[in-house]
């Protein structure tokens, strides 16, 4: 039997999932990737604790390599999750 995958272009990417680690938070927002390129800091909207300590960490380099990688036209970028279910 083959096996099933889920694939998808970088460019549907729009919205991201966050998913706060605060003890007695665990609030989980979504945020318009365009948002993480240009928040000045990025913040828990329930408990306003910061994600990351420095102004550019990784969540506004995600968002930003996201951004240029769109942009990108000679390459095209997949990800893929391969079935592990059997
Ligand atoms: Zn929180």
């Amino acid at each position: 039997m083959s096996k099933k995958l889920f694939s998808f272009m970088l460019g549907e990417l729009s919205i991201v999932r966050l998913i706060c680690n605060q003890p007695k938070c665990g609030a989980i927002a979504e945020m318009p990737i365009a948002r993480l390129v240009r928040a000045a800091s990025v913040k828990c909207p329930c408990c306003q604790m910061p994600y990351e300590d420095e102004n550019d960490g990784p969540l506004k380099m995600l968002g930003k390599a996201i951004h240029q990688l769109k942009q990108q036209k000679d390459v095209d970028v997949e990800f893929v999750l391969p079935d592990t279910q059997r």
